[in-house]
């Protein structure tokens, strides 16, 4: 079930020009390279054991590409609880199936997958609402989420896809077969990306018109200010603090682009260019990283009082106006927020966010890329070799030299 598009697509585009249930075993290797946490900002490239079939319906995956992401730095930073030492992250990776459990009839050894970074049964209550990030199955101690790779026992205990080879359950639901025109660095930012840039603009329930304001310019709050665009913005603007994020989204999604830290308080100044009323829909697509409010940083990022800092939250909720929408991308953790609730419900809000529901709304992204409306692959302005996968953290997390997204290349990928 999709959400109306206002706009056509080709507007957008013209502005550019175990291996007991295995029935296959090819692999002769007992262990392989992965990325391993071994504490706050400290990850490694090590060797682990080859992952194996543990359930009838898994696959194994060869990984041939795989990023790193703004929620990576969540679990670098030791904002996530259970977030466990010896663990692999990785939730955005491409792959060639190498091996299938014997219930698996979807895939076959030799295809090309995406991964979408939620796992999910794909038959629960939630799947069959196509919430696939909530599934019911794939992470039974959560009351809240469904499983994602390599993102915390919080988040199901399941290693990640920064690695050689990753282990994919219910492999008939979750992997995609790749179009065969369709590029790798392309197909790897539609497992978690282009979706979740997609959906935070979709939650935000823009209508014709509407002035949209999106908090954060990292690769997520870029795809949703040009996804904003599709379901008829008639203004965008975002919002950070890196001037070379902000002069990317300026090209990439065409929007208005302000570095907060020199327009003084960004409630006042969205309210003076919405003649005081405040933006229709605002998309906080920062989460518990976000700077610029120092009780919100100490209490959020450096005590961990709070499940990370609300600063970002709290500029959306004061500064879209009263009836409008506020659409939450970023992560937080599962504990309690300083976030104005008070604000919140007397201008009459509506609250939306979710994880980004991929398998949800794969076909219609996998059309907008062949159509040349959305162009993921531009979005990548680093390449890495998967031994070097601790630079790489370092050099995102920091902002280091223009990083916006930096792929990882096993050495598998090669072979
Ligand atoms: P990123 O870290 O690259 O980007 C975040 C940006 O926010 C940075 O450019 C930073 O400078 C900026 N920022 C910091 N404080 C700010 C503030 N107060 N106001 C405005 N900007 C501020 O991360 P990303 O990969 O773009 O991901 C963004 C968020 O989306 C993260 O929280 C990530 O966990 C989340 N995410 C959610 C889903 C989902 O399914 N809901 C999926 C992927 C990512
Ligand atoms: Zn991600």
């Amino acid at each position: 079930m999709y959400t109306q598009e206002l706009v056509s697509a080709a507007s957008i585009a013209a502005r550019d020009t175990g291996t007991s249930f295995s029935t296959f075993t090819n692999l002769s290797r007992s262990i392989m390279l992965a990325m391993e946490y071994r504490g706050p900002k400290r990850i490694r490239a090590v060797q682990k054991p080859m992952p194996e079939i543990k359930h009838p319906q898994d696959a194994i995956v060869r990984v041939l590409r795989t990023c790193i992401c703004g929620s990576d730095l969540h679990l670098y930073n030791g904002n996530i609880p259970d977030t466990r030492v010896g663990s692999t992250f990785g939730h955005e990776f491409v792959g060639e199936i190498v091996e299938i459990g014997e219930a698996v009839t979807k895939v076959k050894v030799g295809d090309r997958v995406i991964v979408p970074f939620n796992i999910a049964c794909g038959e629960c209550h939630y799947c069959r609402q196509e919430m696939y990030g909530n599934c019911n199955e794939s992470n039974t101690e959560s009351a809240a989420i469904g499983a994602f790779y390599g993102y915390s026992h919080t988040s199901g205990g399941f290693d990640g896809g920064q690695a050689e080879y990753a282990r994919v359950p219910y492999a008939n639901f979750g992997p995609t077969i790749i179009p065969d025109d369709m590029d790798l660095d392309d197909a790897v930012l539609l497992t978690d990306v282009i979706p979740t840039g997609y959906q935070g603009a979709e939650m935000a329930g823009i209508q014709t018109g509407d002035t949209v304001v999106v908090f954060g310019a990292g690769p997520i709050g870029i795809v949703a200010a040009r996804c904003a665009w599709l379901f008829g913005a008639g203004r965008v603007i975002i919002i950070d603090k890196e001037d070379y994020r902000l002069e990317f989204a300026r090209n990439y999604s065409y929007c208005e682009a302000y570095n907060f830290q020199e327009i003084g308080d960004p409630v006042l100044f969205i309210k003076k260019m919405t003649d005081w009323l405040g933006a229709d829909c605002v998309i906080d697509a920062v989460g518990a990283e976000a700077a610029g409010n120092t009780l919100q940083t100490i209490t959020g990022r450096k005590l961990l009082l709070q499940a990370g800092s609300a600063t970002a939250l709290h500029w959306a909720i004061n500064a879209v106006k009263k009836g409008g929408v506020v659409s939450i991308v970023g992560v937080y953790g599962p504990t309690d927020n300083l976030i104005p609730i008070g604000n919140a419900m007397n201008k009459g809000l509506t609250i939306r966010g979710n994880q980004t529901s991929v398998k949800r709304l794969l076909p219609r992204l996998i059309d907008h890329v062949q159509n040349g409306v959305l162009k993921p692959k531009e979005l990548i302005t680093h390449r890495m070799p998967l031994e070097e996968v601790a630079d790489g953290y370092r050099m995102f997390a920091n902002k280091l030299d223009n990083c916006l997204k930096t792929v990882l290349m096993p050495p598998s990928a090669n072979q």
